[in-house]
């Protein structure tokens, strides 16, 4: 009893000086909010949990992309502003990247804006959606190079005190899986198209296409380490960074490129723990993208129900009134919960379109589906801004999110800058914004003995970062 009371009476002058911690921190905040230096020197010093939605290939910024092409020969289309590879007789009619943009800075910017939305004014017939997606045609780097683009981002959020990424990244879909599927008829039932597509020749290369991204990932983050100088006493803050992935198909491809490549998610899923879930992407407005999307739905459905689950974040709801029609406006986020099995949904900007919104809302609490919640590219995509944004709505409604980069190279932002524009444009509290970065803690996808130690740790950076106000 005596033990208990003394336990008791710790936990209580624990909580005591944890309250006083909260509260000079929080004055602290509040006293700083309308300043942006101050903000951003206080947040970026802030401990993060994790960003949970960032695409590998967006999140490499344009001099990255141009660097790797001059180092690795290859060629620039100066018309198109697009790294082409060299083919054998070299880069032909084109400049390698390096003799095109040696001293000539003028064109060095023209590239880099051609990579993102750096200096990006929209004219008619040419939105941020438009050249947000164009970016993605025009930028190239050789397979090698995949290591140094997780090197780049996990030290970009090492330097932020991040502790957590996962890294949307497609492997094997655009060399092997589509050329090999792509001519394949789908029925639409999804349990028929698994046996065609796994009776045919995807079934029977599906094992190798597992074992080289295995091999390749191991090769990458061999690379990261060393670019980082993990291990050694000159390690760089990326090191710190704990790295998981998770498969990306893309959602505009045909309905059997598609299928299989989501079913080499599952099988890689199943033997390698780097890779911890699924995300459907590219544009959720295109054509296939929209015609397909009941199938995408049956096809998780299938795979979760008969070769056991997986975890499921899709990108759903990054629509908006006037980008596609409105009933393309009514279901998308339901169907994603409620048929592809997410676990977390990625921007969800027009929930309040959706059907019964109120209902699906409260079913998101209650099974805490999460919402990741992507600032600047919601304005930038959707000229979704403000009080037009519905992380207000999701608050209220109880449903958790929390901030993340989605394109951060593209963009040209980092986490940081999402958690100062979420704290000016919403007037986020201090508390508000460390749940939302333990919310990238709480719903990553990592195992659950990781993810114990990963927000142990989190809890002793907020204990040593709070002490000083
Ligand atoms: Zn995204």
């Amino acid at each position: 009893m005596k033990k208990l009371l003394f336990v008791i009476a710790g936990t209580i002058l624990i909580s005591c000086s944890e309250a006083s911690l909260q509260t000079g921190v929080s004055a602290k905040f509040e006293s700083i909010k309308g300043n942006e230096i101050a903000l951003r020197e206080f947040i970026q010093a802030m401990p993060k949990g994790g960003d949970l939605h960032n695409h590998l290939f967006g999140a490499v910024y344009a001099e990255s992309w141009i660097k790797w092409a001059e180092e690795d020969g290859l060629c620039l289309d100066k018309a198109a502003l697009a790294i082409r590879f060299p083919s054998g007789a070299g880069c032909g009619e084109l400049p390698t990247m390096k003799a095109a943009l040696n001293f000539n800075q003028d064109l060095r910017n023209e590239v880099i804006e051609n990579f993102s939305l750096r200096d990006f004014v929209p004219t008619a017939g040419w939105s941020g959606h438009d050249q947000f997606f164009a970016t993605f045609a025009d930028m190239a780097a050789l397979p090698s190079r995949f290591g140094d683009m997780v090197a780049e981002t996990a030290n970009l959020a090492g330097e932020q005190n991040v502790a957590y990424l996962e890294l949307l990244h497609t492997m094997e879909l655009f060399e092997t899986i589509l050329p090999m599927v792509a001519a394949i008829p789908m029925s639409g039932d999804a349990a028929k198209d698994y046996e065609t597509l796994m009776g045919g020749e995807f079934g029977k290369a599906l094992p190798d296409m597992i074992a080289r991204a295995r091999r390749d990932t191991d090769t990458a983050m061999a690379r990261k380490n060393n670019l980082l100088k993990c291990g050694t006493k000159n390690a760089k803050p990326g090191c710190q960074v704990e790295v998981r992935f998770l498969n990306q198909p893309v959602r505009t491809l045909p309905l059997s490129a598609v299928y299989a490549h989501q079913i080499f998610g599952w099988a890689l899923m199943a033997q390698d723990d780097r890779f911890v879930g699924t995300n459907l992407v590219a544009p959720e407005d295109d054509y296939i993208a929209l015609r397909d999307y009941d199938d995408h739905m049956e096809q998780l459905d299938y795979l979760y129900q008969t070769l056991g689950s997986r975890n499921v974040s899709l990108h759903a709801g990054e629509l908006w009134l006037g980008l596609v029609h409105p009933s393309e406006l009514r279901n998308h986020i339901n169907d994603a919960v409620k048929i592809g099995h997410a676990k977390r949904i990625g921007h969800g900007t027009d929930i309040v379109f959706e059907t019964n919104y109120k209902a699906l809302l409260k079913h998101m609490a209650d099974n805490e589906i999460m919402v990741e919640i992507n600032l600047t590219s919601s304005d930038a995509l959707l000229g979704i801004t403000g009080e037009k944004h519905p992380l207000t709505v999701y608050r209220a409604a109880g449903v958790p999110i929390s901030l993340s980069t989605d394109d951060e190279g593209v963009a040209r932002i980092d986490l940081t800058h999402e958690y100062i524009r979420g704290t000016q444009e919403f007037d986020l509290s201090y508390a508000q914004l460390k749940d939302m970065t333990y919310n990238g803690l709480r719903y990553a996808f990592i195992d659950d003995t990781k993810k114990a130690e990963l927000i142990k740790a989190l809890d002793d950076k907020f204990i040593v970062f709070e002490s000083q106000f």
